[in-house]
């Protein structure tokens, strides 16, 4: 980790992530070794969305560097959903395949919650199923399976609190977002580190005086810079889970003509680097991690299997 100068400890979730995966590549090999189980992950996309199909691929990547069995699904936009629940109900079956991920979002005639809930638990490597949400709200996320983004974010904001030698423990942790793919299960775990949580959200009031409190701040709201420097508690951890494309006209024009863009967090990174004790860039802070988790993810659902 290295200080921002005159400011904040940078955590590099670049270098975290890298290392998380060589340990999750490590740990497959010991599987293999010992159990003769590879863990597998399949994926599934429906329709053509360019960004999804970036997903995809780099989550394919990410597995057959880990080692993996790994297979990619694609289906026609029109897929009727009788035929998408098929398809899950064959992979929640086989018995080489540990992880499930659906790519959201799914095209509109198919109802999410419904696919969701159709993925196996102990295969449903995104956290997203009810079981898996409840076991983590009920204190058991030893037998949950986590979501990837906040399970990647409590990594970050350990390795921060280890390096300021500061305990998560008892911390004032503020959580800006209330959804339940990462403001809801973020909330879950820094319970489960014995911090005192606050979940902020679009009707909190006084939200820049809530975020003051904080020890550790979490952001996930996706409006660009919209956590202030001087909303930042001197000393805080400032984990900036949103990624947001701004136009960037000082980076000239693209080939169509149009200003290039940018990706920026939810804080406004300079003027909280300047107050934190440690904080998260955008990008590469917590979407390198996120990845990371999903291979995490795997592994753990093929160890469980193993054993079973
Ligand atoms: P979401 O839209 O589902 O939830 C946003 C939350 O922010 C809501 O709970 C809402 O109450 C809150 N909010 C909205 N406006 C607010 C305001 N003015 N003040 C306070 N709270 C406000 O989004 P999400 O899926 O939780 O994602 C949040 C951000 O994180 C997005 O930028 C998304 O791109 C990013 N994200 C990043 C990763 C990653 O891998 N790094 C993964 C998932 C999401």
């Amino acid at each position: 980790m290295q200080r921002i100068e005159g400011g904040a400890l940078r955590i590099d979730g670049v270098a975290i992530a890298a290392e998380t995966r060589e340990a999750v590549g490590r740990e497959a090999a010991e599987l293999i070794a010992a159990r003769g189980v590879r863990p597998g992950i399949a994926t599934i996309l429906v329709g053509d969305d360019p960004a999804s199909q970036v997903y995809v691929a780099s989550k394919g990547k990410a597995a057959a560097a880990a080692g993996f069995h790994s297979e990619q699904h694609r289906l026609p936009a029109d897929t009727p959903q009788a035929k998408l629940m098929a398809l899950i109900g064959r992979l929640n079956a086989d018995p080489a395949i540990h992880g499930i991920l659906v790519q959201l979002p799914l095209p509109g005639h198919i109802a999410a919650t419904t696919v969701l809930e159709a993925v196996d638990p102990a295969k449903d490597v995104d956290g997203f199923h009810p079981v898996n949400a409840g076991r983590l709200a009920s204190g058991d996320a030893g037998r949950a399976l986590v979501p990837c983004t906040p399970a990647g974010s409590l990594i970050l904001a350990r390795r921060a609190a280890a390096a300021l030698g500061r305990d998560l423990a008892g911390a004032e942790a503020v959580v800006i977002g209330r959804s339940n793919i990462v403001g809801k299960p973020m909330a879950q775990l820094l319970l489960a580190e014995n911090c005192t949580v606050t979940i902020a959200h679009s009707r909190s009031r006084d939200l820049p005086g809530v975020v003051r409190r904080a020890d550790l701040v979490v952001a996930a709201v996706g409006r660009p810079e919209m956590v202030q420097g001087d909303w930042i508690r001197p000393g805080a951890i400032v984990i900036d889970v949103g990624i947001n494309r701004i136009a960037a006209p000082e980076k000239g024009l693209d080939a169509a003509g149009r200003p290039k863009t940018r990706l920026v967090g939810d804080v406004a990174f300079a003027a909280a680097a300047a107050r934190a004790g440690a904080i998260t860039p955008v990008p590469g802070g917590v979407g390198p991690m996120t990845i990371a988790m999903l291979m995490r993810n795997t592994l753990t659902a093929a160890q469980r299997a193993a054993v079973r």
